[in-house]
């Protein structure tokens, strides 16, 4: 009889091949790993992770939770990775915001148990208040950066960061982005590791108490593991040159490798490409060699020009004369999700053709748009109504973050302002200090 998917995740055997989503990925990652403490605080793109760790933990002999948010999360992680243990903390992007205290000190003190922190990033804003790409985080606080294209690679890179997470000490960032996280695609599976239920946490006084005397000699610690890592993204074997024709090549991470990839073949063209896995550190080195006899390279990547402003470094540093197109020379919009329509145009503008592929005929086979509602017999409902008919239009409504935030939207029309997530009551605090009318705060 077949296995559960849950069963597969938790106790597939080796070489098995599973059909699994980016996130189940990432889950079965863990499990791999040997990871011994996973903790998060849910959200969209990253949710399916713990929905899928919450079942197998007591399986695999996990240890997971639910934390009351992000930082919280974080901590619960990080204080198993300074024990010696493998540890898991997986939030969507904007939940880094709320851990970001706790992250940039992590990367200080580092970690003798392998540690990764998985940011699940959300172009075009499908379940988030914004676009903010994360990797941006990664250079704040010098940690390195591993962004998978499917979700074979999502699983295969979970894995490795322990290995290098261990061995540097440092906690490793792996970035996803909704198409990555929510994409299904076939994972073999790998042979699992030991888990031990219980670390041992060294004192050291001079590395874990981050007054300033100790940071100082931290701060210099860190950038000498920079310098390393760097070295391991230039070796790693999640950046790999795939050889072309022409002069012009593409230099790609994460999901985007994959509309370089359709678009290309969908142009009849075979540009070089240097897909990069492990994003950061830059590997300096590779970049070069790639680019040297090239003229121009189009870097292809989600959300920021983060890697195209790394490229351009990289070659104004080697006094190499190529020209860099992307989102700073409006070859690709800055905005939003890439797809393989924009990364086939920006590909054809590149090399002087034309991007004739047809979009999917409007009505024929596109899913008709499943905006979110509030379920049947939510009690939200029923608060927005009373809320309307005893405080009334009147009222400053400030909301929160929360299947409640659908009660912005007609037919309700109930909130005025929905900022962050937890921001109502400060929000609604200062709205009682600065104007004139009666505040309700929405949270929970
Ligand atoms: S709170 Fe959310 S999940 Fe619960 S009933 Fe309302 S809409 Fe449904």
């Amino acid at each position: 009889m077949g296995l559960k998917l849950n069963d597969l995740i938790a106790s597939g055997e080796p070489g098995r091949k599973v059909l699994l989503l980016g996130n189940e990925a990432i889950a079965r990652g863990a499990v791999e790993a040997g990871v011994s403490v996973a903790a998060s605080y849910p959200g969209t793109p990253s949710s399916e992770i713990g929905l899928t760790l919450a079942r197998i933990a007591e399986q695999v002999g996990m240890y997971f939770e639910w934390s009351v948010n992000e930082k919280v999360a974080f901590e619960t992680a990080a204080a198993a990775a300074m024990s010696g243990l493998r540890a898991l903390a997986f939030m969507k992007h904007v939940g880094l915001n709320v851990a970001a205290d706790a992250f940039v000190s992590l990367a200080y003190t580092g970690c003798p148990g392998g540690f990764l922190l998985v940011t699940a990033d959300d172009p075009s804003c499908h379940s988030s208040q914004n676009e903010q790409d994360n990797r941006y985080y990664a250079k704040l606080a010098l940690t390195p950066v591993l962004e998978p294209s499917t979700p074979h690679e999502a699983k295969e890179m979970t894995v490795r960061a322990y290995d290098l997470s261990e061995k540097h000490e440092m906690p490793f960032i792996l970035r996803t982005t909704t198409r990555v996280s929510h994409t299904r695609g076939i994972v073999e599976l790998g042979e699992a590791r030991d888990r031990p239920k219980i670390g041992e946490y060294k004192k050291d006084w001079r590395r874990y108490v981050l007054i300033p005397a100790n940071a100082r000699v931290r701060r210099a610690v860190l950038l000498e593991k920079e310098r390393d890592l760097r070295e391991e993204a230039e070796k790693s074997e999640f950046n790999a040159v795939e050889e072309g024709e022409g002069e012009i090549g593409v230099i790609t991470s994460g999901v985007s490798y994959c509309y370089v990839k359709e678009a290309a073949r969908e142009l009849g063209v075979s540009p070089p490409i240097l897909k990069l896995g492990f994003t950061s550190p830059t590997p300096y080195s590779l970049i070069e060699s790639f680019s040297k006899d090239l003229r121009a390279v189009l870097v292809v990547e989600e959300l920021e020009p983060v890697l195209e402003t790394e490229v351009r470094c990289t070659l104004q540093k080697s006094r190499l004369r190529v020209e860099v197109l992307g989102k700073m020379t409006e070859h690709i919009p800055r905005a939003y999700e890439l797809n393989t329509g924009i990364v086939g145009a920006a590909l054809a503008k590149s090399l002087g053709l034309e991007w004739t592929v047809e979009e999917i005929p409007e009505g024929k086979a596109k899913a008709p748009p499943r905006p979110p509602v509030l379920c049947p017999g939510c009690p939200h409902r029923g608060t927005a109504y009373i809320l309307k008919q005893v405080v009334g239009d009147e009222a400053v409504y400030s909301g929160d973050i929360g299947c409640y935030s659908l009660v912005a939207i007609p037919p309700y029309n109930l909130m005025d302002n929905i900022h962050c997530m937890g921001a109502s009551i400060g929000l609604a605090n200062g709205f009682s200090k600065a104007q004139g009318r009666p505040v309700v705060a929405l949270i929970g």
